[in-house]
């Protein structure tokens, strides 16, 4: 059959590309459909410093590119188009691109999470440069500095508190008088000295500075939406914890998601209801969200849908 391939893998962040390489080097020659953001989360980071294995740290667009010449290295095909459509009803599975359609024995979901945004334009002007969705991976870079947080949910919550490893001061920035987290995020929150809230408060705009090609945050220009009043905070880091959006408006109505739109897993497996369907990487956990957590998941589901293609064909 033209354009049939025994495994598809949707989306080429660490957990899609990881699928790959173990799906390449078991000789299953996988197609990877690298999407609208190819390379994943890591593409919009800059160093990342807790991927093991580069003690120096490495870039994320580096890493990424690293993850793929490894799979094409195994003869993984990685194509640069975003996947519109799939039918997972049936087997052949059919995977539908802009250009047209494919059918595999399996498929690898990978497609990953996206950060929630405010949506303002400095948000993207100061992005990786003092601007951040994510404590875990960008924290360390604001040692001994003070930093805001958006958000009232365990998200923000999270990341507020690690912050507070290496910020001087971190301030919580919420836009109503009490926070949807639960108890136990709010409580460790309240009680941690390091930090502070600001009630009410709508980030209008982040200000920062572009010196000789070097950008950094400043401030934000906050709006009390209870009185109007527009004032400036100073700080030198804005982190954004207002959640994630696993990926899959694709699978819609066709796949078992948890309650939070995250794709279900059978426990300790990358097994998706839908046999010779498995999901590795953010797509599948809101807990973790690491690299190298969807490293190791993509290593998990192209073991799995290697093993289930053996059974297919026994
Ligand atoms: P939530 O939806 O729970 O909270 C989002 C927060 O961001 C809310 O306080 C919301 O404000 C605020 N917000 C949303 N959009 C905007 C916006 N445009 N501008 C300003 N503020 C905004 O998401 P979380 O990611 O925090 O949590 C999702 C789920 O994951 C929850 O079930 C949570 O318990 C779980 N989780 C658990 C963790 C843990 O247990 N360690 C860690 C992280 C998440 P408002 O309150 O006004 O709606």
């Amino acid at each position: 059959m033209k354009n049939h391939h025994k495994i598809i893998i949707i989306g080429s962040g660490p957990a899609g590309l990881t699928a790959a390489i173990y799906a390449g080097r078991a000789n299953l020659i996988p197609l990877v459909f690298e999407g609208i953001q190819p390379g994943g989360q890591l593409t919009i980071t800059t160093d990342v410093e807790n991927y093991p294995g580069f003690p120096d740290g490495v870039l994320g667009p580096e890493l990424m590119d690293y993850f793929r010449k490894q799979a094409q290295r195994f003869n993984a095909k990685t194509i640069f188009q975003d996947v519109t459509k799939v039918n997972l009803s049936k087997r052949p599975f059919s995977i539908f691109s802009s250009e047209m359609e494919y059918t595999a024995d399996s498929v690898i979901i990978s497609t990953g999470a996206t950060a929630k945004w405010l949506g303002i334009e400095s948000e993207k002007t100061f992005m990786g440069h003092g601007v951040s969705a994510c404590a875990t991976c960008d924290g360390f870079f604001f040692r001994g500095l003070e930093v805001v947080v958006i958000g009232g949910g365990d998200t923000a919550m999270e990341e507020a508190n690690f912050l507070t490893k290496f910020a001087t001061k971190v301030t919580i920035i919420h836009r109503r008088d009490k926070l949807r987290a639960s108890k136990i995020m709010q409580d460790r929150a309240l009680k941690n000295p390091k930090l502070s809230f600001i009630w009410d408060s709508e980030v209008q705009e982040i200000l920062g500075k572009d010196e000789n090609g070097k950008k950094t945050v400043t401030g934000v220009r906050l709006k009390n939406i209870k009185t109007g009043d527009t004032s400036v905070y100073k700080t030198e880091g804005f982190f954004v914890g207002i959640g994630h959006q696993p990926n899959t408006k694709i699978f819609e109505g066709q796949i078992e998601t948890e309650s939070n739109g995250y794709i279900k897993v059978k426990p300790g497996t990358t097994q998706t209801n839908i046999a010779g369907v498995f999901a590795a990487g953010d797509v599948a956990d809101s807990v973790f969200r690491q690299a190298v957590t969807a490293a190791g998941t993509g290593c998990m589901a192209a073991i799995e849908a290697e093993r289930f293609l053996e059974r297919l064909h026994d």
